[in-house]
């Protein structure tokens, strides 16, 4: 059964009618787009990268700020946005900056937690530039929490996850964060 055909069973079980004019083409159009919203599994990270991995002498810390994230809550299939802040403490190595936002795109477009996408971003760039350090935050809006449930319109989830050194000095820490406020 294709998607397009269980997207019509669903407008089905929701009491729609999929033949009403507005609802022909939307299975189609919905399964296309859950597909867009999903692509990140189809890339891989050595795809992305492709080479663009650079010898610097640069050890200052590369901050990439406000990174914008629009993925799925794996409980409910509803969006989060939001934004993805990035940091690493080079190790002889820099990566393209552009590649650096399809990382994080790619995981983004996939079923995730906010949680798991924090730790995969930072994990994947560590593993890639085997930086000294990295510092991955990401600030998001649920639309399960905005639109259903409690209904909070405004709450804003933040999770970070810090590897090496912007784990273990909080000097590099509190540098990340100053910068990214
Ligand atoms: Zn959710």
């Amino acid at each position: 059964m294709t998607l397009e055909a269980h997207l019509k069973d669903i407008i089905v079980g929701l009491g729609e009618d999929p033949q009403r004019e507005g609802l022909q083409k939307t299975p189609k159009r919905a399964a296309e787009a859950l597909q867009f919203l999903t692509r990140g599994y189809h890339q891989s990270v050595e795809e992305i990268v492709n080479g663009a991995l650079f010898s610097s002498d640069n050890d200052e810390m590369i901050v990439i700020k406000n990174i914008e994230i629009y993925s799925l809550c794996e409980h409910h299939l509803l969006p989060f946005i939001g934004k993805c802040h990035v940091a690493y403490l080079p190790n002889g190595k820099i990566l393209g900056l552009s590649k650096i936002a399809r990382i994080v795109d790619m995981f983004a477009r996939r079923m995730q937690v906010q949680e798991n996408l924090t730790n995969q971003i930072a994990r994947t760039l560590h593993d890639v530039t085997q930086a000294k350090g990295v510092g991955v935050v990401i600030e998001a809006q649920h639309l399960c929490m905005m639109m259903r449930g409690v209904e909070k319109q405004h709450s804003v989830m933040s999770t970070s996850m810090m590897l090496g050194l912007l784990r273990e000095d909080p000097r590099t820490r509190s540098e990340f964060f100053s910068l990214i406020q």
